[in-house]
């Protein structure tokens, strides 16, 4: 099908788009935690036109923003509906071109003011290949967005040249793993990795992650797996009409929810912050007793409650509670801790090598008790994520099953 750039200016005249609700689901919960909004555009005999077909017609011209700015109202009327019923948030799609002057972004900061909407309700997403090409106003017309508390996507990762160089410079807040590379992901290890290894990159860099284009629970399964926090794709619905999206979540529909990777993450977390202390206070005695340098050591949150691993266990991790392992896990990581306070002393009063070697010493052993406890946690989730995988698939548990919403 090919649309021309009048036939879409006549659509906009006649409010012929609107837009449908594909829900995201909480790896870490199970639940509904909001949707992404796709533009649709209903032709009057009522059939609908993706925006495969117009958008890339659209994006050829300054139509694009003409699109965006026409359909944003349209957004913040359906968000006032959603508070209504809930206070997920929505992602919309956005393009370079929206960015190119501060119109569009002062709309949304008037717009989020006036109808009282906060702005972490909402989610810009925008794909790789956007923040690659774009210039330095671009990032100064988003900016202010994220500074008001709008979340930042970087939609399709994985599809542009250069990722790691552009998340570097860019604030974004979620990175959406491109659905081919989601679909390709059972087919090789390679492939599998580069999804662990982006799930990895962004949990260091505090980043969440989002998987689109989840069609099966092997897919769901092996995400939960690798530590992704977030997904959607036609395996939870397709997109739907603000009323059906309404229902879904009303329906408060639970899927298995049991965050291993989470596990994996924080085994990591610990790994990390033990060779960051361990580096920093090694490189610290070797100078002088009374160097100030000692007073000042760039070593990680120093409390067991602060640390990434007991956020974790504090936060999330409480939902493994229920088992023993997990309580055993807290007495040698507060002691770990501990150490580590001690040991950062010890250097700052002038400590040598040898005066810290049993200190380290100990710091290695709780550390070993530490990954022990969790490598016995992990394996037990993993057992249990297999075992209801194992139900879901053959007791066809799972209420959606086979069952996509017609669009
Ligand atoms: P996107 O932002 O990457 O959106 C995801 C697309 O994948 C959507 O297609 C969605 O329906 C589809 N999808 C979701 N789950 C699955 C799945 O499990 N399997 C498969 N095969 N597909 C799945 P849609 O709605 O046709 O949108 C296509 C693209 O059009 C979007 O890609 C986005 O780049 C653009 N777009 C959509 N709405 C807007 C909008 O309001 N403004 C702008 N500028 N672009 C939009
Ligand atoms: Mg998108
Ligand atoms: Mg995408």
């Amino acid at each position: 099908m090919i649309v021309t750039e009048i036939e879409i200016i006549d659509a906009i005249k006649k409010d012929e788009f609107t837009f449908f609700y594909q829900p995201k689901v909480s790896l870490i919960t199970g639940r509904v935690v909001g949707a992404e909004a796709l533009i649709r555009w209903i032709k009057p005999d009522g059939s609908i036109v993706l925006p495969g077909v117009f958008i890339p017609v659209a994006e050829q011209s300054s139509l694009i923003t003409e699109i965006t700015r026409h359909m944003f109202p349209k957004l913040v009327n359906d968000l006032m509906v959603l508070q209504d019923v809930d206070t997920l948030s929505v992602s919309f799609n956005t393009s370079a071109k929206d960015f190119e002057n501060d119109a569009f972004t002062k709309t949304v900061l008037d717009s989020l003011e006036t109808f009282g909407v906060a702005p972490e309700r909402l989610q810009v997403e925008l794909v790789e290949t956007a923040a690659l090409e774009a210039g330095d106003s671009l990032k100064q017309h988003i900016l202010p967005l994220r500074q008001a508390g709008l979340g930042l996507v970087m939609d399709d990762f994985g599809t542009g040249y250069s990722s790691l160089d552009t998340l570097s410079k860019w604030p974004f807040t979620s990175i959406k793993l491109d659905q081919g590379i989601i679909s390709r992901m059972l087919d090789s290890d390679k492939n599998m990795t580069i999804v662990e290894t982006s799930t990895r990159m962004a949990h260091e860099l505090g980043i969440s992650v989002i998987a689109e284009g989840v069609e099966n629970s092997d897919q769901y399964h092996r995400l939960l797996e690798s530590g992704c926090t977030k997904i959607q794709g036609f395996w939870i619905s397709k997109a739907l009409p603000l009323d059906r999206y309404i229902s879904f979540v009303k329906a408060d529909n639970r899927w298995s929810g049991l965050p291993v990777g989470l596990i994996h993450m924080a085994s990591l977390d610990h790994v990390q912050w033990r060779r960051k202390l361990v580096s920093e206070l090694i490189k610290a005695v070797s100078y002088p007793k009374n160097s100030p340098y000692r007073k000042y050591l760039k070593v990680p949150p120093l409390s067991c409650h602060e640390c990434r691993l007991g956020q974790w266990y504090y936060k999330e991790g409480q939902l493994f509670r229920d088992r023993k392992v997990f309580h055993d896990l807290e007495q040698p990581h507060c002691q770990f801790h501990n150490v580590g306070e001690l040991l950062v002393k010890l250097v700052g009063d002038g400590a040598t090598m040898e005066d810290i070697t049993t200190p380290m010493r100990t710091l290695s052993e709780l550390s070993m008790e530490v990954m022990a406890n969790l490598q016995i946690l992990e394996n037990e989730g993993l057992s249990d994520m297999h075992a209801a995988h194992y139900k879901w698939t053959f007791n066809e548990l799972h209420f959606n099953k086979g069952e996509f919403p017609v669009e």
